[in-house]
């Protein structure tokens, strides 16, 4: 499905679901197949707050941060990402004249991996061993499911978690996530939306955007992504691996966001 686009919309502050959504119907009615993929940090962390069990993120020996996925914290997430974020995007979808379809990970194991059995984690310069983290990676995707939905006319918008391969919830990076749809969809674009104009040379210098990352050199460019960004860059240079020919990180601020990105705005991977 080379003229598909799939679109990860960020869920931080500042970001106009309306706006994102009435960009999406118009790309629905120009007739490209859209797929919708969302994650819900921001809502899971001010939902764990409201219900008194706040969030904590953890450090792997290698310096990546993740958050502690306990089975509360779980729920937590499957709330803000499926309960709330996800039903939010397919109402302002269905106000647009958009059959928008909700699903999770789980749904139809639309995104199945591996858990992780032991997750480990600096505590005071000493490694940890966790055993109880529901966490891991996409490792396959039901694209029967997604082309069926597309092939009938629906949009479909999924959020985490995914499913393990022992059928338990998992939480997944959404833009890696992401990465791995538009990859085996072979999807001709991956835009990864967010509250920034692209990846910046000095965050949070908005003047410093990279406008363009050829593929031999996402590597030196991802040094300059601090935190999550640097997921978004892996996960660039993942879809661009698997096939997809073009990944732009770009604004989801903008009136037309998907337009813009489509249209050269962001930072450009291919
Ligand atoms: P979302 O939830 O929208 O997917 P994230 O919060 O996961 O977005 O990632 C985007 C964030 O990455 C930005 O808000 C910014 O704080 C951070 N960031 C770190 N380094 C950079 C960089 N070099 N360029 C742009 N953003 C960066």
């Amino acid at each position: 499905m080379n003229n598909a686009l799939v679109t990860k919309l960020g869920g931080a502050e500042g970001i106009d679901i309306p706006a994102f959504c009435a960009d999406a119907a118009n790309i629905v009615r120009s007739g490209r197949p859209l797929v919708i993929v969302h994650g819900g940090s921001h809502d899971t962390n001010v939902l764990s707050e409201q219900l008194n069990h706040p969030p904590v993120f953890i450090t792997s020996p290698s310096g990546h941060t993740s958050r502690r996925t306990d089975r509360r914290t779980l729920e937590i997430f499957q709330m803000a990402c499926r309960g709330q974020l996800n039903q939010r995007i397919v109402e302002a979808l269905q106000r647009r004249a958009v059959n928008a379809v909700g699903l999770s990970g789980m749904d139809g194991r639309l995104w199945e991996g591996t858990r992780k059995s032991t997750v480990r984690a600096v505590v005071d310069g000493r490694v940890m061993m966790i055993r109880d983290d529901y966490t891991g990676t996409v490792e396959r995707v039901n694209t029967g499911l997604i082309r069926t939905l597309l092939e009938a006319g629906f949009t479909p918008v999924i959020s985490p978690p995914a499913i393990s391969t022992d059928s338990e919830p998992i939480n997944v990076d959404a833009d890696r996530a992401a990465a791995m749809t538009a990859a085996a969809l072979g999807a001709g674009t991956l835009l990864l939306l967010s509250n920034v104009p692209g990846l910046l040379r000095e965050f949070p210098d908005e003047s410093t955007l990279i406008p363009t990352v050829a593929r031999g050199e996402i590597e030196r460019f991802a040094g300059f992504a601090q935190g999550r960004m640097k997921k978004k860059v892996l996960g660039a240079g993942e879809a661009l691996a698997g096939g997809v020919g073009r990944v732009v990180i770009a604004d989801a601020r903008a009136a037309t966001p998907i337009t813009d990105a489509l249209a050269g705005a962001g930072t450009a991977f291919q």
